[in-house]
């Protein structure tokens, strides 16, 4: 039962407070992951928390780029786990697409826990925990270049919901595709990627999967065209333009 009054006008985005700090106590979010949030809350408030007709273009895009895909692969961190895990299994299973566990703040501990609670939403296979399969991307130059054999390191699209800048910019290096979801159009990520939806993961997701039913009865002509006639940068200026407008009628 959530603690927050329906009646509250900030209720949807308490509640989804509420869920990081549960997973926060369950031990699978950490202290950075609460801060990240609230930096993404922050463009979410400007944004006027609700989903742009330019996010479900981005949103298009990136479900046809799946569904083409020969090997994809969600990457999964604490944030993730805590705000969609119903959403990221479901997805997976609805594009073929892996899940791995990947995280910026890694720990052992901390990546089984996530692996379980997934599998408590109905995961039947996360990679990323076993160490057998563990390998580096060079790229990165610390402890969070570690990726799962069988998931990132052969994987050619990779959607990261969440991700850093530097970590995004060594997957592109690698010669994958990405797709991001991240509230900032500035952000490195968000200009490294593909593809990137400028939305909360929280509404993000359940488009992305009901986006993905739609096109999935699309032959790849079609897919192909909806995926080549995205162009990213054009993507960003949209939402930094409309960031923009709506900061100037807020102040006026
Ligand atoms: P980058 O490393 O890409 O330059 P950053 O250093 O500013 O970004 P990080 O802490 O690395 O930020 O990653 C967090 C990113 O995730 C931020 O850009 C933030 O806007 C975004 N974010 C946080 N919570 C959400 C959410 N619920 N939905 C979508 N995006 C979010
Ligand atoms: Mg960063």
């Amino acid at each position: 039962m959530s603690r927050v009054s329906p009646r509250h006008p900030r209720a949807e985005s308490l509640r989804i407070r509420e869920r990081l700090v549960d997973g926060f106590r369950a031990g699978f979010v950490v202290p950075e992951g609460l801060s990240a949030h609230g930096r993404g809350e922050a463009f979410d408030y400007i944004i006027g928390e609700r989903t742009t007709a330019q996010a479900s273009k981005a949103v298009r895009a990136a479900v046809a780029k799946l569904l083409l895909a020969k090997r994809p692969v969600i990457s999964v961190n604490g944030n993730v786990a805590a705000l969609v895990p119903d959403e990221v299994v479901e997805l997976a299973d609805t594009v073929g697409a892996k899940l791995e566990v990947n995280l910026f703040h890694g720990s052992a501990e901390r990546e089984v826990r996530i692996a379980k609670y997934l599998r408590e939403h109905g995961a039947k296979e996360v990679f990323g925990i076993d160490r057998k399969f563990s390998t580096k991307i060079n790229e990165i130059h610390s402890d969070r270049r570690k990726v799962d054999k069988r998931g990132i390191a052969a994987a050619d699209v990779v959607l990261v919901p969440l991700e850093d800048g530097d970590r995004t910019e060594a997957l592109r290096k690698l010669g994958k595709k990405v797709v991001a979801i991240d509230l900032n159009p500035m952000s490195r990520t968000a200009r490294a990627a593909d593809i990137t939806i400028v939305d909360n993961v929280v509404r993000a997701l359940p488009l992305i999967i009901s986006e993905a039913k739609k096109l999935s009865r699309l032959d790849r002509a079609k897919l192909h065209k909806i995926a080549d006639g995205f162009d990213n940068t054009k993507n960003l200026r949209a939402m930094v333009g409309l960031i923009s407008r709506r900061l100037k009628k807020i102040s006026r």
